[in-house]
């Protein structure tokens, strides 16, 4: 049976990396970029003016100018202007180029205009280049504004516009099948006898896929009948890059799952990791490139397991960087006494000192996935130790950020 590292890694040498696509920027956001973006102008491209105003010579105000005639106006988007005189200002407006013979803004609120004449408030006091954002001051042209790797955010949709991309490359999006297997499933909308019991894994699954931009999915039921198994599976197989299956795992007299992969040439990387939830997690690597993840059917081993395995490894096969690790302290002791890694799932909230503290939200079997709604992701409780005492630094791993 592997440690949780060993599978983890066994995970990461089986991925492939999926090829880049270029897409357009607009619908870039949430995918893995897979290119440097360089800025395309210094930032800003100009000295910019910050407030709406008149543009002046400091020098002006130093000898006690405080009058200046209005010489022209210059709203953001025009062409820059030249200042003529040491009397005499230029209407700007924020956005706008610095007029050429100008070094401060003073803001609108600091003046009174009668007809063509600004008068400075009494003892305004100012500094040259007041309100100026300067030239290249953000970044220079040609400096690298976004890495390879990137999760393109709603910021960065800015910056590569900001660079005049129309187009990006970013990571191809695996196609993946979800499949749940199990006699007992029913889907909502459909009647559900006293001995069935509702499908919650496949939905699950495909929403945490859709929550980290993996959006190329497709989920199917599949009853435990081996025949019809190995016949579905198989096309599956054919169309997929990636298979999740939920079910059939463990040792049940029902659990067909290992033994139709391997019939149909996935094989086996591992069976099994020495966790809590999620023991019986399977995992192979199919004829043609293709991943098989083999989920537990409990509902909370399940989403542990996708959470803690298969988003990781989608992810970093669609070319992201490495996400920063996150630690917790524990709020409250706690004893696990299996010789399992345990996953626990936890609310946290922050601490007058910037930390973060998790408490446990127990789940009365791996089956009660309803206790997960509220929790924040699990903490890692490594399995050579027992006693967790209330402030012990633990690692933490949300639902949303894999
Ligand atoms: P299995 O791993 O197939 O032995 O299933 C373990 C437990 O999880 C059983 O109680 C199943 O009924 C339940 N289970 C399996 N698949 C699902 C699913 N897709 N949705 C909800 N519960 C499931
Ligand atoms: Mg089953």
């Amino acid at each position: 049976m592997l440690t949780t590292a060993e599978a983890t890694q066994a995970i990461a040498e089986s991925m492939p990396s999926y090829e880049s696509e270029r897409v357009d920027y607009t619908s870039a956001t949430g995918k893995i970029l897979r290119q440097s973006v360089n800025a395309e102008r210094d930032q800003p491209p100009f000295d910019r003016v910050m407030m709406d105003g008149i543009a002046v010579r400091f020098a002006s105000l130093i000898s006690g100018t405080h009058q200046f005639v209005i010489q022209g106006t210059q709203h953001a988007g025009d062409p820059v202007q030249t200042l003529t005189e040491d009397t005499n200002c230029i209407e700007i407006m924020t956005g706008g180029v610095l007029p050429q013979g100008s070094d401060c803004v003073i803001p609108v609120e600091r003046i009174s205009v009668e007809g063509n004449i600004a008068t400075v408030e009494e003892g305004y006091q100012t500094e040259r280049r007041r309100f100026v954002h300067a030239q290249g001051s953000d970044h220079r042209k040609g400096q690298e504004v976004l890495q390879t790797g990137t999760r393109i955010s709603p910021m960065d949709i800015a910056i590569i516009a900001s660079c005049g991309l129309e187009s990006v490359l970013v990571g191809r999006q695996p196609v993946v099948r979800v499949i749940s297997t199990g006699n007992e499933l029913i889907a909502p909308g459909q009647p559900v006898a006293e001995h069935q019991i509702r499908m919650s894994n496949g939905p699950a699954l495909v929403s945490m896929l859709s929550q980290q931009g993996f959006t190329n999915t497709a989920h199917d039921h599949l009853v435990d009948e081996p025949a019809l198994l190995k016949k579905h599976i198989a096309n599956h197989l054919q169309e997929a890059d990636v298979l999740i299956l939920s079910g059939g795992v463990s040792m049940g007299k029902a659990d067909f799952v290992p033994q139709v992969l391997a019939d149909l040439g996935v094989k086996v990387v591992f069976h099994k990791i020495s966790q809590r939830p999620g023991k019986p997690m399977w995992f192979g690597n199919g004829p043609d490139k293709q991943v098989v993840f083999a989920l537990p059917g409990n509902p909370v081993s399940a989403l542990v397991c996708c959470r803690q395995y298969v988003l990781p490894a989608l992810l970093q096969a669609t070319g992201r960087n490495d996400a920063p690790q996150e630690f917790v302290v524990l709020s409250e002791a706690i004893t696990f006494n299996p010789p399992l890694t345990c996953f626990l799932p936890v609310r946290v909230s922050s601490l007058a000192d910037g930390k973060i503290s998790a408490t446990a939200v127990p789940t009365n079997t791996s089956g009660d996935f309803a206790a997960l709604s509220g929790t924040d992701g699990y903490v890692e409780l490594p399995k050579e130790q027992n006693d967790f005492a209330a402030g012990s630094i633990v690692r933490l791993h949300r639902w949303s950020s894999p």
